[in-house]
């Protein structure tokens, strides 16, 4: 696996490749990422995975406590059949003088009730990843689902020649997304946060008696006194209704979300 820092040299390294599966992450590798390089590795010549911590779409403190740890991600990343492993600064993806961003339709809502310009940073830096790497395909997962559809919108409204791919997430065995967040978890947290997933688990249960979804998964957070719910919602992503849910433990938030039509993960 190669890695490469500046931008010249992703524009170097790819020129005379074809059929290329980009991975964008912001690293503190797990599972539901080594998923997503998998795939790329399954469906494409050249997988190319970027590694960068996108200040643009986050608010400054949550920016500081991010995990970081570039020489496990590199293991990983390797191991999972990366090819090209970019990394770049920030001064590599807006120098001095940046001035332009992209903003999606419902980037305001959701998650970005919650976190001001958020989805405007992951808009602008995905269509930069995506012209950097020229990807043929580029993997996100289902995990951060309005994330998935706004880069599904950019995608179709700015006639991207690329094709989305958005992969079901991976959880522990006792049902908690993986996240590189959850590294800041205590144990007393990580116990908490549980409630996340069996609230949505709830709602979709409810939703399959023609219950309530909303109220079932409402009321199983609200009996977990560490748990502070964002917003439980219904939310249509490109006519698919999901439950989508925001809560904060201790000073880590969490996002998840189940689908309301009663497919498999
Ligand atoms: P991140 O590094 O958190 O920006 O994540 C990089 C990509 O991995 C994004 O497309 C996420 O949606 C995806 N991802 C994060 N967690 C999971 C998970 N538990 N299962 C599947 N995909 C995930």
């Amino acid at each position: 696996m190669k890695i490469l820092r500046r931008v010249d040299e992703v524009t170097e390294a790819l020129e005379a490749l074809r059929g290329i599966g980009l991975v964008p992450t912001m690293g503190a590798f797990h599972e539901g990422h080594l998923s997503l390089f998998r795939a790329a590795r399954g469906e494409c010549d050249t997988v190319v995975a970027s590694l960068f911590l996108n200040p643009a779409q986050f608010a400054p403190e949550d920016l500081e406590r991010y995990p970081r740890d570039e020489d496990r991600d590199v293991a990983l990343a390797e191991e999972a059949g990366v090819d090209f492993l970019f990394v770049p600064s920030v001064e590599a993806l807006y120098p001095p003088g940046y001035g332009t961003w992209v903003e999606v339709d419902g980037g305001s809502v959701l998650e970005g009730a919650y976190r001001p310009d958020h989805f405007r940073g992951v808009a602008t830096i995905c269509l930069k990843l995506f012209n950097i790497v020229r990807p043929d395909r580029a993997y996100f997962g289902r995990k951060d689902a309005q994330q998935a559809a706004l880069v599904g919108r950019l995608v179709r409204d700015l006639n991207l020649r690329l094709r989305l791919r958005v992969l079901p997430t991976v959880r522990d065995p006792d049902g908690l997304a993986l996240s590189s967040r959850n590294r800041q978890l205590s144990a007393a947290e990580r116990a908490a946060a549980l409630a996340l997933p069996r609230a949505l688990a709830a709602g979709a249960v409810a939703e399959t008696r023609c219950e309530d979804a909303l109220a079932a998964a409402r009321s199983v957070l609200a009996a977990e006194p560490l748990l502070e719910p964002d917003y439980v919602e219904i939310a249509a992503f490109d006519g698919h209704r999901l439950l989508v849910a925001a809560a904060r433990v201790g000073r880590t938030r969490l996002i998840d979300n189940i689908s309301l039509e009663g497919e498999p993960e």
